[in-house]
């Protein structure tokens, strides 16, 4: 085996909110390399989000390296790749390519990195497909079924005309040309890098079949956005599926990884390593129910998704997070809605929910925006 040819992270643990950085704050500069465990290698990558870097990960296989992750499509982040693989990584080739969720700060130079180094790409079925569509989907003008979409959530004529400005196809710029062909990675495979069983967990919410890689001989997460310690992860409704319960995806998946052990040490795509699985889980579902509860309170009264926003978010939300913002809040109220705790009406172009009157039967053949 190829000695290490980065250096290992000094453990200095830190507390903070019922979670333990094993290595503090310490965290490698953009497009470095630092080992949190033997064979697993962090990376950071620069992001061009209000959100500035991605952690990625490179895995010791042996005869040959595996990457998770591989940052957004963009000058920067290819430079420090390129420098990686002429330098740090040159011992051996990298023989596969991970992408945990089709998003593009994580498959965003996956197809780049696939052609220039032979590797093959591994992602779950439901994440690679999307990918690929969204990445073709480039129009002059923004979809009619998308407008209404947004002018239903309460958008006003100004919000919808500067995304009509923005125009369509923002996806494909954050991504590189995909391979065609990938290999599928489903729930639960083992997937075997360099004598470490890594077995695949999926998850969903945050987008529709999110793999994350656990080692369970050695209690290691790579979580992607499933899990992150201080940022709680987008979880939307979008225009591709307006009647998707998305929360309540989320919310199955948080159980689900409860099911693995507590004192796992997980490495997100956002943040610092940490431990406190359990307790981090709790966290976040705790801020979905309070959101859940809040709203459930202010529908007493007929409301937008947009009317929503200050109950929510409890701020000002700026033009360009309305988009995110309503997705979050079409996410919520899809929660309750078919739970059968609000309805919708429509009403012209615009969708107002309200809390149910109790025994109303549920939101069987409610519109939902
Ligand atoms: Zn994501």
């Amino acid at each position: 085996m190829t000695p290490p040819p980065f250096g290992r992270l000094p453990e200095a643990p830190l507390e903070r909110r019922n979670l333990v950085y094993p290595f503090g704050m310490a965290r490698p500069a953009d497009g470095g390399l630092a080992e949190v465990a033997e064979g697993v290698f962090w990376l950071r990558m620069p992001l061009p989000f209000s959100l500035d870097h991605i952690n990625l990960w490179v895995l010791d296989g042996g005869d040959h390296w595996v990457v998770v992750d591989t940052g957004v499509n963009s000058p920067a982040v290819a430079d420090h790749w390129r420098t990686l693989l002429a330098g740090p990584l040159a011992g051996k080739p990298v023989g596969r390519i991970v992408v945990t969720h089709y998003h593009p700060d994580h498959v965003g130079l996956a197809g780049w990195l696939s052609r220039k180094t032979g590797a093959p790409l591994l992602m779950t079925r439901g994440e690679f497909m999307l990918a690929r569509v969204l990445t073709l989907d480039c129009a002059p003008e923004v979809p009619a079924d998308v407008i209404a979409f947004h002018a239903a959530a309460g958008w006003s004529e100004a919000d919808i005309a500067r995304m009509e400005a923005a125009g369509w196809g923002r996806f494909a710029r954050g991504v590189a040309r995909l391979p065609t062909g990938y290999r599928r990675l489903r729930d639960e495979e083992v997937v075997e890098i360099g004598g470490r069983r890594w077995q695949v967990v999926v998850g969903s919410g945050h987008s529709p079949e999110h793999g994350c890689l656990f080692s369970p001989a050695d209690g290691i997460l790579i979580s992607g956005d499933q899990v992150l310690p201080r940022i709680t992860s987008n979880v939307s409704v979008y225009p591709t599926e307006p009647g998707a319960d998305p929360l309540g995806e989320w919310l199955a998946s948080i159980d689900r990884l409860r099911g693995l052990p507590a004192d796992t040490l997980v490495l997100p795509a956002h943040n610092e390593p940490f431990t406190g699985l359990h307790a981090r889980l709790d966290q976040l579902a705790a801020d979905h129910q309070d959101k859940l509860d809040r709203l459930a309170a202010f529908l007493t009264v007929p409301r937008t998704a947009v009317e929503c926003f200050p109950t929510l978010f409890g701020r000002r939300i700026a033009a360009e997070e309305m988009q995110m913002a309503t997705g979050e809040a079409l996410a919520h109220l899809g929660w309750l809605l078919h739970r059968g705790l609000v309805t919708a009406e429509a009403d012209g172009r615009v969708n107002r929910y309200r809390v149910a009157a109790p025994g109303s039967g549920g939101a069987q053949g409610v519109a939902h925006g």
